[in-house]
């Protein structure tokens, strides 16, 4: 049986490669969805909308309309995921969030839905970037300790927030292998006469440019050598195929809060 799904914010950047992966993909059946009232794609059909042909379905402006989707994809903005939650948790719907920049009290708040519907917050949901938060907390295992850590991030000009979400993770797994506390040791950005670097330190440069889709590379460095380890998307329809793959797996999944490394088996 197909798992029935509903894409929210489907006419966003995302949600045209999210539309795409949905029509795709073998075992999911793509039922709606939705777009501000405000939209100029108000009633439009959803795969012409992601440039593949009309499929009969589309786009909404009231959740009430996809109620017959098991699993909604939420690639839109924090406001509106933080609403969406809300909806979802109310209607006993399963909820796979791609949308980035919450603040930790936003993703407590996440949390909490958790305990009366299966959530999925994935900042990102490319599975060669989940792979690399495995390697990072290998490799901080091995040489975290004498190595000065760097971390660097580079997407297009349209991104709202920064560092990236991604990023943030990174040296989140990278400070929990470590013993340190991120929100210590980060350093986002330097200027002027910074002094030198504290061995602690786990810095944060970002570069916002015309349409990068997503790069970020972990540096762990030394005297006399440096590893970088390095995830380069190419294309949106890395982080929408992982979108389908995490929705697919959140259809069987008991109310709890999940991550990608428990849709990939990697934890
Ligand atoms: P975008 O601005 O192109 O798309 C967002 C869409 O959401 C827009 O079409 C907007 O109209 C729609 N939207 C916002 N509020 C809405 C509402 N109330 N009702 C209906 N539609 C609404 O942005 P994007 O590049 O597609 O990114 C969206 C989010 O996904 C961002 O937070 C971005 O950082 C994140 N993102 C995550 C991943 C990942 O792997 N998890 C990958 C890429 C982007």
């Amino acid at each position: 049986m197909k798992v029935k799904v509903a894409i929210l914010g489907c006419s966003g950047r995302m949600g045209r490669n999210l539309i795409q992966a949905a029509v795709e993909h073998q075992s999911i059946e793509l039922v709606g969805g939705n777009v501000r009232e405000s939209s100029s794609f108000v009633n439009f059909d959803l795969g012409e909308l992601a440039g593949i042909g009309a499929i009969g379905h589309k786009t909404s402006t009231d959740l009430n309309d996809l109620l017959n989707a098991d699993v909604f994809i939420d690639f839109t903005s924090i406001e509106t995921t933080l609403e969406n939650i809300k909806w979802c948790q109310q209607h006993k719907k399963a909820l796979v969030i791609g949308t980035t920049g919450f603040s930790d009290e936003q993703v407590s708040i996440i949390e909490k839905a958790g305990e009366n519907m299966p959530v999925i917050l994935a900042p990102n949901t490319s599975v060669g970037v989940n792979l690399m938060f495995k390697l990072l907390e290998v490799t901080a295992k091995a040489i975290g300790d004498y190595t000065d850590i760097e971390i660097f991030e580079a997407h297009h000009r349209f991104k709202k927030d920064a560092p990236s979400g991604t990023a943030v993770k990174m040296g989140q797994v990278i400070a929990d292998t470590l013993g340190r506390d991120l929100n210590k040791v980060a350093v986002y950005g330097r200027e002027g006469i910074t002094g030198e670097r504290d061995k602690e330190t786990i810095g944060f440069a970002t570069v916002r440019a015309g349409d990068i889709v997503g790069e970020h590379t972990a540096f762990f460095v030394d005297i006399g050598e440096r590893l970088e380890i390095t995830h380069r998307a190419s294309s949106r329809m890395t982080f929408a195929l992982g979108a389908m793959r995490a929705a697919f797996w959140l259809s069987e999944a008991e109310n709890g809060f999940y991550d990608m490394q428990d849709v990939l088996g990697l934890k």
